[in-house]
């Protein structure tokens, strides 16, 4: 190790701990953990504050699904946050399992019941093949039903921009019933309504000794419904808070800038708008880091760079030399760093996976038992080397600028080009 870092594993764990309670995007309990975040911030000397944003959610959001055909039942549904409404639809219904080509032929009309999670690619399809409402599924067939959870689903902005048909989601064990049963006529009813709430960043800033150069730090610190979200992504938090109390004691040449991240569980809001609020900053910051899942007992340390070679080799060396034990790749991933890279600011995300069955998330099982203050400790240790390392570079030895065939998965996760249609469509009209 290059130097004594001093840190605190069980101080962390305990605010961990603490700010162990459901907080989703835009609520009340949000607002709380991000308060715990910025009081405990200034409680040890760190200027943190708390930056608004707004956010969707729903005013109104009930649906009802009947089958009618050739059994009748109803089944508790969950209305698709902003999804089409519709007043008792009564329609063929079909399964059409992944909606690959041979599932689609015959769907105009109907209502249609897919398998799992709705993406974009997959709602597209759904809407050129004219489906008039559609269904998810969510859970697991072998959760007990006192345990399972109905999850809320949004038809998220991108996906509205093809169009708006009603949708509802529902248990995957209902989704099995009505699929063994033969379900072929149904009806539902969907009544949905956006409306605005405030979520927010804290954002910390310590400044550089000797370069007008900055490096960000992001981990989100909200959750999804029914989660504690203490490993996805309490603990990001709380490991880029021990990093802010280490370099606020030991200031860099280069100005950090920690950003703890609100809404980022319903599409990167909080990083997209620190991004869009922060423009005239952006083109001094050479360097992201991202926190995201972390603490677990059972588990491996992970990287991706969402850079160029230069980036990747380098940490894959740092992490060797230091006798850090990681895997790191080149890639996009899934959290805050993508609006930076999108921006041209190279980014490293560090995750540490849990074991398989040792490490859950966006449900209730990501709970505080699965971790522990010494599943922090490593996570702590080598993002604070590294992140000093380049804090206090003589040269910083990137280039702030992400290569192309990341820009290409970047708009593809984005999904750049679906929308561009979307609106040449809208437009043709
Ligand atoms: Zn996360």
């Amino acid at each position: 190790m290059s130097k004594n870092y001093t840190y605190d594993t069980q101080r962390a764990f305990d605010f961990l701990n603490s700010i162990g309670f459901v907080r989703m995007a835009g609520t009340a309990e949000e607002l709380k953990a991000a308060e715990m975040i910025r009081d405990d911030m200034l409680a040890a000397g760190i200027d943190a504050r708390i930056e608004d944003f707004t956010v969707q959610d729903v005013d109104v959001n009930t649906a009802t699904l009947e089958v009618l055909e050739p059994y009748t039942a109803s089944y508790t549904v969950t209305a698709y946050k902003g999804s089409g409404c519709a007043d008792a639809l009564e329609a063929d219904f079909v399964y059409i399992e992944d909606a690959f080509e041979a599932n689609l032929v015959d769907v105009k009309g109907k209502i249609v019941l897919v398998n799992g999670f709705l993406r974009l690619p997959l709602y597209k399809k759904i809407i050129e093949a004219g489906a008039i409402g559609f269904i998810t599924m969510s859970g697991d067939m072998l959760d007990k039903m006192e345990e399972s959870d109905l999850f809320t689903r949004t038809l998220r902005a991108p996906l509205r921009t093809l169009g708006l048909i009603p949708g509802a989601n529902l248990r995957v064990c209902d989704a099995f019933d009505m699929v063994l049963r033969g379900a072929s006529r149904v009806r539902l009813s969907v009544n949905t309504k956006l409306a605005d709430r405030t979520s927010r960043n804290v954002v910390a800033v310590i400044p550089g000794t000797a370069s007008d150069e900055e490096i960000c730090f992001t981990a989100h610190y909200d959750s999804v419904e029914f989660s504690t979200g203490v490993y996805d992504n309490g603990a990001g938090s709380v490991i880029l808070m021990e990093l802010a109390r280490w370099f606020a004691a030991n200031p860099a040449r280069r100005t950090l800038k920690f950003i703890w991240t609100g809404s980022e569980e319903i599409g990167l809001e909080g990083s997209k708008a620190y991004v869009r609020d922060h423009a005239d900053e952006l083109d001094k910051c050479r360097f992201m880091i991202n926190v995201d899942v972390g603490g677990s007992v059972l588990g491996k340390e992970l990287c991706s760079c969402t850079a160029d070679e230069t980036v990747t080799t380098f940490t894959d060396t740092f992490m060797k030399i230091n006798g850090y034990a990681m895997k790191v790749d080149r890639d996009i991933y899934s959290s805050d760093n993508m609006p930076f890279a999108d921006l041209d600011v190279p980014a490293a995300s560090f995750f540490r996976v849990g074991a398989p069955g040792a490490g859950h998330i966006h449900d209730r099982n990501d709970i505080i038992s699965l971790l522990s203050a010494k599943g922090l400790e490593k996570t702590i240790l080598y993002v604070m080397d590294y992140a000093d390392t380049l804090a206090n570079a003589v040269v910083f030895p990137f280039e702030r600028k992400v290569p192309a065939d990341m820009h290409e998965k970047i708009d593809n996760y984005f999904y750049k080009k679906e929308q561009e249609e979307a609106k040449k469509k809208a437009e043709a009209k």
